[in-house]
């Protein structure tokens, strides 16, 4: 294990939980739920909320029902038993103006303590019955000579041992008397232990250094990286606490546009494979259309074109709702790489999908004479050696596969594009690798989850967006239902009434089943019990452990309409495109993400025929149902994703981590015109300045730089399309 040395860059930062005192490898294992792994992971698992524990207010203005602090005298204190052996301690406690009840239970133990410890301050909800005031389970300390608590006790009980001797005093409180942190918890840890564990991982990692250079830090005006790192956590005041927060603010905002300008500075300097004029083959394939492109697809496929006639790469995003019509304008975009002589690689999330990229593209450029080939593990070794051969050999054509398919296995010799579908989320094509001989392709990004709009600008400020807002005419969105488990029969009854007028349906559920087990319905249940209640649903089930011949004769069956109903995991999610289909269900449904919900709707809905979603389960709390009430308000993709982000708490990072970028978590990071601004020219000007981050003075910028794992600086080779 590397406990840091003090003086070291990083000092502490990286070092696992575990060289915290107190944390073993339980402890461990449920931190890294949070997904705290890290000292520096803890550190920056900033508090939801607060909690202002510093006054103590006469015991006339305590509220019933809200949490209060109390102080006083313990006058009597006693355990009774109550059945089932539950034990109940009562303690009075007499402050300067009353008398409180105060109650515990479970904690036997806690009647002589209390006694011993002669004067208390307790925190916890306050009840008032008529004159009498009573505080259940409350949290609470011995008062040291000073008025202040010291951590002696706490509603956890036995559950909270920190490590050190039972009922030691560790020095001043962290839990009352102060401004208290509340953080995202989980269960198996609690509010207090997480607090010790903070306090004890900033008595590690003291002073870690700054990554802002001295002029940025000047120019965003923001107090230095330490102190907002002990501040953010306990803070000695309000005023304290808003610097702290408006620091952490500015420095993500300024890592996020720093990102931008060095990866568009980057992108500028390189050259890529210019493409001609549209002409002949780009109009015979739009001729052969069995539609007319939507005005949408239309202004989305020239500005792709004129991205294509450029020199330097082109990195677009495609975003439109499940159903806009993307893969037309991708397809078009193909046949302008294929007339200059280029090769094409279609990328998807899964086999199942590339499978039907194939044959859309296929169906869409096929009659033109475009050769596609299709390459995916399941492939013969013959059909596999001629696909590798042609993109070895620069032959003009498109070639889809999935992501890891293509970006591991495939060398292309003339790569001129790379459509990369990302459906669920936009990242993998962000910092895309591919084996290409030669200058970078120009990269075009499919994506049914839009980035909502400020975080678009703030932190893909580097993207070029094009947006399908318009569906193909004759659809219309599926109404889309939430029902309690308990009335789960009503989606399934519905289900089966359009199943006997010829329609179709699909369930999704959370889990397979089998050997797995928690979190809803399995698709093993659901089938064997709609085989034994639902007569003439015909149903079939399609999941990842299926072999990929079995899926895709079931795939193929439903499709044929030889199935009445397609029980699923999230693979239908993509890549199956069923018009006939007009009842969607989804089992656990508050354990989906809120656009993963909107993708599945989108899989009915797709003809003139109306279409239901059915979202089944009960969600836990109110954020829980706010949720899916979104999903039964909206059906506006864009929508959707805004409420996505407004209803991550704050805390709640937005995982752009897995994109390469840093991560954002507190929302003016992204709403904070102002600070936006100030972080932008601050990047702008260092980026100018210093483009590979070289001089001494952005050296620990640097090492934060690749921490976050921008990946921006390394020289990379010409392939590397984006850091
Ligand atoms: P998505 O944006 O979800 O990828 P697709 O490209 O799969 O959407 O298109 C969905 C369906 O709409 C396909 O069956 C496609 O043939 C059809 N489609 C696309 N564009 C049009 C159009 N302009 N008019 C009519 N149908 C269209
Ligand atoms: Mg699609």
């Amino acid at each position: 294990m590397s406990r840091a040395r003090p003086g070291t860059p990083d000092a502490g930062g990286d070092a696992p939980v575990q060289d915290l005192p107190g944390v073993g490898e339980r402890r461990a294992a449920t931190l890294a739920t949070l997904g705290v792994r890290t000292v520096d992971d803890l550190l920056r698992h900033y508090p939801r909320r607060y909690e202002d524990r510093r006054h103590f207010p006469p015991l006339g203005e305590l509220l019933d029902g809200e949490c209060g602090m109390v102080r006083g005298a313990v006058v009597a204190a006693s355990l009774r038993w109550l059945p089932g052996r539950r034990a109940l301690v009562t303690a009075r406690v007499r402050a300067a103006d009353g008398v409180v009840a105060a109650m515990w239970f479970n904690q036997p133990y806690l009647a002589r303590r209390l006694k011993e410890a002669g004067r208390v301050i307790l925190w916890g909800r306050v009840e008032r019955r008529g004159p009498a005031l009573r505080i259940l389970n409350p949290e609470w300390e011995a008062e040291a000579e000073d008025g202040r608590g010291v951590s002696a006790g706490g509603a956890g009980g036995a559950g909270d041992s920190v490590g050190v001797g039972d009922g030691a005093l560790i020095g001043p409180s962290l839990h009352l008397g102060r401004i208290v942190p509340v953080y995202p918890a989980t269960a198996g840890i609690s509010q207090r232990m997480l607090r010790t564990l903070v306090w004890r991982a900033l008595d590690l990692a003291p002073d870690g250094p700054d990554p802002l250079p001295d002029a940025v830090r000047a120019a965003l005006d923001v107090a230095p990286a330490a102190t907002a790192r002990r501040d953010i956590h306990f803070p000695p005041d309000e005023a304290a606490l808003l610097a702290a927060r408006r620091r952490i603010a500015a420095e993500e905002a300024f890592m996020l546009r720093l990102g931008v300008a060095l990866r568009r500075q980057r992108r500028a300097a390189m050259a890529a494979l210019a493409c001609p004029p549209a002409s002949e083959l780009t109009a015979r394939v739009l001729a052969a259309l069995p539609f007319r492109l939507t005005a949408a697809q239309q202004r989305a496929a020239a500005e792709v074109g004129r991205d294509m006639e450029r020199s330097s790469p082109m990195l677009r995003l495609l975003q439109g709702d499940v159903g806009s019509g993307k893969t037309v304008v991708a397809a078009l975009a193909a046949a302008r790489a294929v007339e200059a002589g280029l090769q094409v690689a279609v990328m998807a999330p899964t086999t199942l999908l590339a499978e039907q990229h194939a044959r859309t593209f296929r169906a869409i450029l096929g009659p033109c004479g475009v050769k596609v080939f299709l390459l995916t593990g399941a492939l013969e070794r013959s059909c596999r050696r001629d696909a590798l051969a042609a993109c070895a050999g620069g032959e003009p054509a498109v070639v889809v596969g999935t992501h890891a398919l293509i970006q591991e296995g495939v060398s292309f010799a003339r790569l001129g594009l790379a459509v990369i579908d990302e459906q669920q989320r936009f990242g993998v094509g962000h910092c895309l690798q591919l084996e290409a001989k030669g200058p970078p392709p120009h990269v075009l990004i499919m994506t049914a989850t839009p980035i909502p709009r400020t975080l678009a600008l703030v932190a893909f400020g580097d993207v070029d967006v094009s947006t399908l807002d318009e569906l193909p005419p004759g659809r219309r969105p599926p109404a889309t239902v939430r029902l309690e488990a308990a009335r789960r029969h009503e989606a399934y009854d519905a289900l089966q009434r359009e199943v006997s007028r010829g329609n179709q349906g699909y369930v999704v559920c959370p889990r397979i089943g089998g050997e797995d087990s928690g979190g809803g319905p399995a698709v093993m249940q659901v089938l064997a019990w709609l085989s034994r209640r639902y007569p003439g649903l015909r149903p079939a089930m399609v999941h990842g452990r299926l072999p990929a011949e079995e899926r895709e004769a079931v795939v193929a069956a439903f499709r044929d309409g030889r199935l009445g109903v397609l029980v699923a995991t999230t693979v239908v999610e993509v890549g199956v495109d069923v018009p006939e289909a007009t009842v969607m269900i989804v089992e656990g449904a508050p354990g989906f993400g809120l656009s993963q919900l909107h993708q599945l709707r989108g899989r009915v809905g797709r003809s003139p025929r109306p279409a239901t979603c059915f979202l089944i389960g009960d969600p836990e709390g109110e954020l829980a149902a706010e949720r899916l009430a979104t999903l039964e308000r909206t059906s506006d993709g864009f929508a959707v994703a805004e409420a996505d982000l407004r209803l991550r708490g704050p805390g709640d990072p937005l995982g752009l981590r897995q994109h390469g970028l840093p991560d954002v978590h507190f929302p003016e990071t992204l709403s904070d015109a102002n600070l936006i601004a100030a972080a932008d020219r601050a990047a702008a000007a260092v980026a100018a300045a210093d483009p590979d981050l070289k001089s001494p003075k952005h050296a620990r910028l640097r090492q934060a730089a690749r921490r976050l794992n921008l990946d921006l600086l390394a020289p990379g080779p010409s392939r590397q399309v984006l850091g």
